[in-house]
């Protein structure tokens, strides 16, 4: 029985009646995405997907061998990039090809997608044109400002560039003496598929059928926005057809792909993906647990009997993270909390410590379902299975769940706590989905585990 009386501990219990902890919206993910990512994530465990695998794919070795302008090279190595990331390799050598080719590619945040665009529109930008030849669509206000400061990095050795921001309250409109009619003098335009539809239709400051460059990012997040998606169609409609299409998301689904198809004609696709026998390197467990005070003492017996590194802990609800963090802090484990509680700056600080190990114990809701990616964990516990709004097996989360443990070769062990018929239910549907077992083990077995 549980070592500790329970009198002193917080209760488990009432705690079923709250209402789950929700899952962060892609453009907060993606804003978190870009806090954390201050350098290039490691996508040494990705396999190249591509649409026409029997055509040969050239990866890049080295940004000498495009022949680029010295200035823009110079602006490269400035930023501290030596060799190109993993998805400029495949992604740089189509984009800048003669003639152009459109291109939809995707890889997860951190991987260089923004640097890998930004590069390609420098090198086709004509200095002797002063009006918007490359139109960048992007989500949101920071984001745009955020692609934007990429580019000005990457451009510093090329006076005769320039970008207009065509977002709401746009420093450009403040700035810069607008004519309608008059189209923009700067190059490159970064903006919001709102207020750049305003300033294609109605101001008339920039011209479509002008553009030789158009690239959506974050198409992923674009979609999940109410009506940007069809001002993005619109905005396509009005492009020469000679102009470069290029669209990049950090996530990979159906209704991208379908969004992705109807901006960018004849694309090549290219994808980083993880490789899926990730699962192999994860011994999938549950334990039947009566009640809360049951999956505490389980999840005591598993850190007494196994040797952990870093470890993840799924709840539903805030309280119950709440609650259980406080009892792990009480055996002294290391534990922070990441639940909707917390603003962006929290969780960004919250999960850079997690990653530099400053504590060990990380206790989550579905706040983490997506964007944030923690590689590296030895031990997921679901304290309560993943479930949609509907009450649904949600077979998504619980493979970005458990897909950060069993990284680069390592063992990892995935736990889950089963209390209810529904719970059970749940992860049966999981393991028949992913066609891979999830043993029982009693909580009196766990010694012998290793
Ligand atoms: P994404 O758009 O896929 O989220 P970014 O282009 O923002 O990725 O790149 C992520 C981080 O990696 C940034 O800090 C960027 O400066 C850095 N980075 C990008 N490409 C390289 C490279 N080739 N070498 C080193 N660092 C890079």
């Amino acid at each position: 029985s549980p070592t500790t009386p329970i009198a002193q501990q917080p209760s488990f219990l009432n705690q079923e009646q709250e209402a789950p902890d929700l899952p962060m919206s892609l453009a907060d993910a993606s804003k978190l995405g870009k806090m954390l990512n201050t350098t290039l994530r490691d996508s040494s465990a990705l396999v190249v997907d591509r649409n026409d695998p029997k055509s040969p794919l050239y990866s890049l070795k080295s940004f000498e061998e495009l022949d680029l302008k010295s200035e823009l090279l110079k602006g490269i190595y400035s930023m501290g990039f030596q060799t190109p990331s993993r998805i400029q390799e495949i992604t740089l050598p189509q984009l800048l090809s003669n003639p152009p080719r459109n291109l939809i590619a995707q890889s997860q945040s951190g991987t260089g997608k923004t640097a890998a665009f930004s590069l390609a529109i420098l090198s086709r930008i004509d200095p002797s044109m002063s009006i918007p030849q490359a139109l960048i669509l992007s989500p949101t206000f920071e984001l745009a400002l955020q692609i934007g400061s990429v580019i000005e990095r990457m451009a510093q050795y090329l006076p005769y560039i320039s970008i207009a921001y065509a977002v709401r309250s746009s420093p450009t409109l403040s700035s810069t003496n607008l004519v309608r009619g008059q189209l923009l003098p700067q190059p490159i335009v970064i903006g919001t598929p709102g207020t750049v539809e305003d300033w294609c239709r109605r101001r008339r400051i920039i011209d479509l059928s002008k553009l030789r460059m158009c690239c959506v990012d974050e198409a992923d997040v674009m979609i999940a926005t109410e009506g940007f998606q069809q001002t993005c169609v619109g905005l396509v409609k009005g492009l020469n057809p000679a102009c470069q299409m290029m669209l990049f998301s950090a996530t990979y689904s159906d209704e991208v792909m379908t969004f992705a198809r109807e901006i960018v004609t004849q694309p090549i696709v290219l994808r980083l993906k993880r490789e899926k026998q990730a699962l192999n390197n994860i011994r999938q467990l549950f334990i039947r647990c009566d009640n809360p005070e049951q999956k505490f003492y389980a999840i005591e017996q598993i850190y007494s009997h196994l040797v952990l590194g870093q470890a993840m802990f799924f709840c539903r609800t805030k309280a119950t993270a709440r609650a259980l963090a406080i009892r792990m802090s009480n055996e002294q484990h290391s534990v922070r909390e990441l639940t909707a509680a917390l603003d962006i700056e929290q969780r960004a600080s919250v999960i850079r410590q997690f990653r530099e190990r400053v504590f060990n114990v990380l206790i989550s809701t579905n706040v983490t379902a997506r964007g944030i990616d923690i590689d590296d964990v030895s031990l997921v516990v679901n304290y309560d299975m993943p479930v949609t709004m509907g009450g649904k097996p949600d077979f998504e989360t619980y493979l970005h769940r458990i897909g950060r443990c069993g990284r680069f070769g390592k063992l990892g062990y995935t736990f889950n706590l089963i209390s209810s018929d529904q719970d059970f239910n749940t992860m049966k549907a999981i393991e028949e989905y992913f066609h891979h077992p999830i043993n029982e083990i009693t909580i009196e077995a766990i010694g012998n585990l290793e």
